[in-house]
């Protein structure tokens, strides 16, 4: 058997995080990945000259990147290229009116009076309280390991005062009378397969943390930043293994994890094993049953999944400048409806929402001269609704582009596609290991989170820890960046480094 000290099941940005930041502590990290390419959700797809990232397009909270970065002894800014996105993103309402959404506090205020002229002063009351809660529930909390009841118990009366009862609709319903206005500031829990009308108020924040932190795309895609963080890795001594599928974590007579076994048969030992592959599937995969007295499959199957998406990558012959900003939302008339169906519904809802990715409008090298790589996000049910997406996935994929070229006016569009793929909740369990094809894994409501999500920690057996989506604190980049934190620490607690650390003044000479 290969020895490692650490070893890391997916190289998601989860799994990459906690490997670099491991690594750097003076761990000798193996990273395990079952695809040909790393990053997970945050995967590529080139052809034809047009460049994709599959997934996570939005880089909101950047220092935490830059704090990974930092604690390997590293610059991200020698790595990675940050580009700043004003406004952050337009969204449309089926009227045709559209809210040119971030950019300056001035700039923002602007769009809110021609919404609604009393809206400027709520928009303000909005973030004063938001900042409470992002102060307390994102810089102090999130950051904290609630493997521990009485950690959370602790807070509970606090969480109660910040409005963690309430949902992010409610709430921002209390700032903004006007019904579009309360979509544009209540949506952003879809971004992380949160239901606005069910999410706690704690994940009201998301608007206030762009405001603080901006909005940025890396030059080249998000992919670029998967590739940094391997590369980082790497430099660090870390160990990567693509196209290694883990079949088993191997787990002694004493219920302690001590490697694992990969598809091909291979073992490899290690202190201790970190999953990043999604929760439900690496336990009820890669744990055998009978270690499980906690985290059984059917308290794993109890919990309430977010969403799925079915994503469309379209390769085009030209651009839509006017239509299309970097990001784009177009919101279809229903919004309570519409997010009932798509999370408790049994079919395909009869009208769509849309999230569009133009990444030319600040990186023309992500496609041919005057061309457009967009992607579509469309968010379905996931597999638990029954829908056989082998026979409906062109159907589906027919009615989103005629719905663009017809009624939102992306006219031509079907004539301009020179490549095309497309990405069902098949492919999400299929392809990424996610429990019913999930696209963000366990629901982000209260009762699914904090102490009620899966720990970092295992409950049932020593030296196996988790990261990413499924964990607290949840799913985004920034989530997931936290919980490798998390993690790390945790698991550094646990097991003495075996090398020197990096101390980032050695590395950065
Ligand atoms: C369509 C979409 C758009 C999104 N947009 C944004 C956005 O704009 N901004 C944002 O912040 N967040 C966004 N998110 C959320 C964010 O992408 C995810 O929460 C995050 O990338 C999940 O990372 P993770 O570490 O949990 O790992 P994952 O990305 O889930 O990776 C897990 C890895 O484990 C591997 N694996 C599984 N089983 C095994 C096994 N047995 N052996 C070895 N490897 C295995 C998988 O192949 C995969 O590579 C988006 C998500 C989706 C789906």
């Amino acid at each position: 058997m290969t020895r490692s000290n650490v070893i890391v099941v997916g190289a998601g940005f989860g799994g990459l995080a906690s490997a670099i930041r491991l690594q750097a502590a003076g761990q000798q990290v193996t990273l395990l990945e079952k695809r040909a390419q790393p990053g997970g959700r945050a995967g590529q797809i080139k052809t034809n000259g047009f460049t994709f990232d599959t997934g996570p397009s939005i880089i909101t909270a950047p220092h935490l990147l830059e704090e990974l970065w930092s604690g390997a002894g590293a610059r991200l800014q020698d790595d990675v290229d940050l580009l700043a996105l004003t406004p952050y993103y337009r969204i449309y309402f089926a009227d045709g009116r559209y809210f040119d959404y971030g950019g300056t506090p001035q700039q923002v205020e602007a769009q809110l009076r021609s919404f609604d002229p009393g809206a400027v002063d709520g928009y303000r009351r909005f973030m004063h309280a938001t900042r409470r809660i992002y102060q307390r529930a994102f810089e102090d909390l999130a950051n904290q390991s609630f493997h521990r009841l009485s950690t959370f118990v602790k807070l509970v009366p606090e969480l109660l005062r910040l409005n963690a009862a309430q949902s992010v609709y409610d709430f921002v319903s209390r700032f903004f009378r006007d019904p579009q206005l309360r979509s544009v500031f209540s949506f952003h829990p879809l971004f992380i397969g949160g239901n606005p009308f069910r999410a706690s108020a704690i994940y009201s924040i998301v608007p206030y943390l762009e405001r603080q932190g901006g909005v940025w795309f890396a030059r080249g895609g998000m992919y670029s930043v998967v590739q940094a963080m391997h590369r980082l890795f790497e430099r660090l001594g870390g160990r990567v293994r693509l196209s290694a599928p883990v079949e088993q974590v191997l787990i002694d007579d004493t219920k302690r994890a001590v490697g694992v076994r990969l598809r091909s048969g291979e073992t490899l030992a290690a202190d201790a094993v970190v999953l990043n592959a999604d929760v439900t599937s690496a336990y009820t995969q890669l744990v055998p049953a009978r270690f499980r007295t906690r985290m059984t499959d059917r308290r794993l199957r109890r919990y309430r999944y977010s969403m799925s998406c079915f994503l469309l990558y379209l390769g085009l012959d030209r651009q839509y400048p006017d239509r299309l900003l970097h990001h784009t939302i177009v919101m279809a008339a229903r919004y309570r409806g519409l997010i009932r169906d798509i999370f408790d519904g049994h079919g395909l809802p009869p009208d769509m929402s849309l999230y569009l990715h133009a990444p030319t409008r600040s990186d023309p090298s992500m496609a041919p001269a005057g061309g457009e790589s967009l992607y579509v996000l469309a968010p379905v049910p996931h597999l638990g609704a029954g829908i056989d997406w082998r026979s409906q996935a062109q159907a589906f994929r027919d009615r989103i582009v005629q719905f663009l070229e017809h009624d939102f006016g992306l006219t031509g569009l079907q004539e301009s596609i020179r490549a095309e793929r497309w990405f069902t909740p098949l492919d999400f369990r299929d392809d990424l290991s996610s429990y019913l094809g999930s696209a963000f894994s366990i629901e982000p409501t209260l009762l699914q989170s904090g102490w009620f999500r899966p720990h970092n920690v295992s409950e049932d057996v020593a030296g196996l820890y988790l990261v990413g989506a499924g964990t607290h604190p949840g799913a985004g980049l920034p989530g997931v960046l936290l919980s490798a934190k998390i993690t790390s620490e945790l698991i550094a607690q646990e097991l003495p480094a075996t090398m020197q650390p990096l101390l980032a003044e050695n590395a950065a000479v």
